[in-house]
């Protein structure tokens, strides 16, 4: 036993329910002993006093359930998205706002790389802001046509290639495959749509986004988190190779690493029962900062990328429905496997067809192999209607809803996608709550910026990036969405008896903040400076951003 050290803050929000304020937190071998006030901290024995947030609120550190640990590695990458961005190191990127910009930032960059052979990949490229413009070959020609060039979507959905790649992956006119687009004349566009287009072109160039992870990714990641006071986030689609896994372990080892992991592994990496054994084998080297047992599902696609899955009556503007990344009868195949070998699954559905089918899925399951607490949870599920959460929350399926959406996406939505009615209702927060579901709210990084006070500005003011309030019936208050990015997200995870609140044996993971999230103007929550985070009791500060 190490000797007692206690925290001191201005105001301590615990998220538990018994003791839902104090003062001060008592700390022993990185777990939490009690908190309240000094005199009763004092009761625990002999004490050091850490007063150096006494001017701060303390809540339990925050909880990203869907994020990927690439927000990390994505920055050595060029960032061609719509909005300005900063990196894990606080600097500022620039938002790419016209194809014309996109093609510059490119050719830039083209112009200042030696090798020849290397290729170049760009991410956050995000087309919907362009008034309907779609990039093809032409564009990324305009980079080069001896460079292969790449430029992942902002939904990590879509992919636009140049010449160069299409010619080393073998797509041509003749290409039958799924999610490979074509113009009128029958020629491939660049465009690729899904997983199994875009592997035939990761295949010949490599894959620096959703692959393998390396050391320095889920470094960086974890310093995205200090500078947004998140101490456990997902890697909502891990490879499970044995290069990652020992990446995972390693970094995780490492007593100064400010972020417990949870690696959710990709199901269509192997068949059910490879997948099943692999995932059993790794969950042997769990500790406390390392936490496998997640397994991810996709289904459909994403919205703004006209890939996901709508039912009656489809895409407002008349684009065709969505694609599936596997047959559905196969995934409700990989369910039942999944579920029956005990498995939590946490299931990508964005459009509400996507999600009925899974919620279907899970019926059966449940009828054939009943678990009392099974926590599978439908990540997005951004257009499930009043109906669809009461069906959730019957089986004991939790949401994690894509808040975020609202602002960056929100006005296309209710325009182009979705139309005013529908776009009311993306991530229904409210009705999710309402109708008895156990949610979660999430970022999705890097789609959007891991920062769960952001995420919980979302879903409390539901304001769009031009300014309207979307859906204003759908918009919970702040003590909800405190609850839905701690408490709420560690029961996703099957983690609330570990982490998500202020209480005697749980981890000592606090996100250390300037101002009270639940007593401030709603509509400041995202502007609260975050100090940084206390994970298992060890102080880590942000990083100040830079312009
Ligand atoms: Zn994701």
């Amino acid at each position: 036993m190490t000797k007692i050290l206690v925290f001191q803050a201005k105001k301590i929000i615990t998220m538990n329910a018994s003791n839902p304020y104090a003062t001060h937190v008592a700390v022993q071998d990185g777990r939490i002993l009690g908190a309240g006030t000094l005199d009763e901290m004092a009761m625990y024995g002999a004490y050091d006093l850490n007063d150096s947030f006494a001017d701060k609120i303390l809540t339990p550190g925050f909880v990203e359930g869907h994020a990927h640990a690439m927000e990390g590695g994505v920055w050595d990458h060029p960032y061609v998205g719509y909005m300005d961005r900063y990196d894990p190191e606080g600097n500022r990127w620039k938002g790419a706002t016209s194809m014309a910009d996109v093609v510059d930032i490119l050719s830039g960059i083209e112009a200042g790389m030696d090798t020849p052979d290397t290729p170049l990949f760009a991410w956050g490229f995000d087309p919907i802001y362009f008034g309907g413009d779609r990039m093809s070959v032409r564009e990324l020609d305009q980079v080069s046509t001896a460079r292969p060039v790449l430029v992942l979507h902002s939904n990590g959905h879509l992919l636009n290639v140049n010449s160069k790649v299409l010619e080393m992956a073998g797509i041509t006119d003749d290409t039958n495959v799924y999610g490979v687009l074509k113009d009128d004349a029958g020629k491939p566009t660049g465009e690729l749509m899904e997983m199994a287009a875009k592997y035939m072109a990761y295949k010949a160039t490599g894959n620096p986004f959703f692959g393998k992870i390396h050391h320095h990714a889920l470094e960086q990641y974890a310093k995205s988190a200090t500078n947004v006071g998140t101490t456990t986030a997902t890697d909502l689609f891990a490879t499970f190779d044995e290069g990652s896994l020992s990446a995972y372990r390693e970094v995780t080892a490492r007593d100064d690493y400010a972020l417990r992991l949870m690696p959710a592994m990709n199901t269509l990496d192997e068949g059910f029962e490879d997948g099943i054994a692999t995932l059993k084998a790794a969950q042997k080297d769990n500790h406390d900062r390392l936490h496998f047992g997640l397994c991810k599902v996709m289904t459909d696609g994403s919205i703004q990328g006209f890939t996901g899955r709508l039912k009656w009556p489809g895409y407002h503007n008349g684009a065709p429905n969505g694609l599936w990344n596997m047959p559905p009868e196969q995934l409700a195949e990989l369910v039942m496997a999944y579920h029956k070998a005990g498995m939590h699954l946490h299931i990508h559905t964005n459009g509400d067809e996507a999600s009925e089918v899974m919620i279907d899925a899970i019926e059966a399951a449940q009828t054939a192999h009943y678990r009392p607490d099974h926590r599978h949870t439908l990540q997005h599920c951004q257009m499930a209607d009043a109906s669809l959460f009461r069906r959730m929350a019957k089986l004991g399926i939790c949401a994690n809803l894509f808040a975020n959406h609202v602002y960056y996406w929100g006005d296309q939505h209710a325009a182009i996608t979705m139309g005013p009615d529908r776009a009311r209702r993306m991530d229904a927060c409210a009705t999710a709550l309402r109708e008895g579901v156990p949610l979660a709210i999430h970022s999705d990084a890097p789609v959007t910026p891991l920062a769960p006070l952001f995420t919980a500005w979302c879903a409390v003011n539901r304001i769009t990036a031009s300014g309207n309030i979307l859906g204003p019936e759908e918009r919970i208050s702040a003590s909800e969405a405190l609850y839905a990015i701690t408490l709420g997200a560690a029961y996703t995870l099957h983690m609330d008896h570990l982490i998500g609140s202020i209480e005697t044996g749980k981890y000592a993971d606090f996100a250390v903040l300037e101002n009270d999230p639940l007593e401030c103007p709603v509509d400041a929550i995202k502007d609260i400076p975050v100090w940084g985070t206390i994970v298992g009791g060890i102080a880590h500060q942000a990083r100040a951003r830079k312009g």
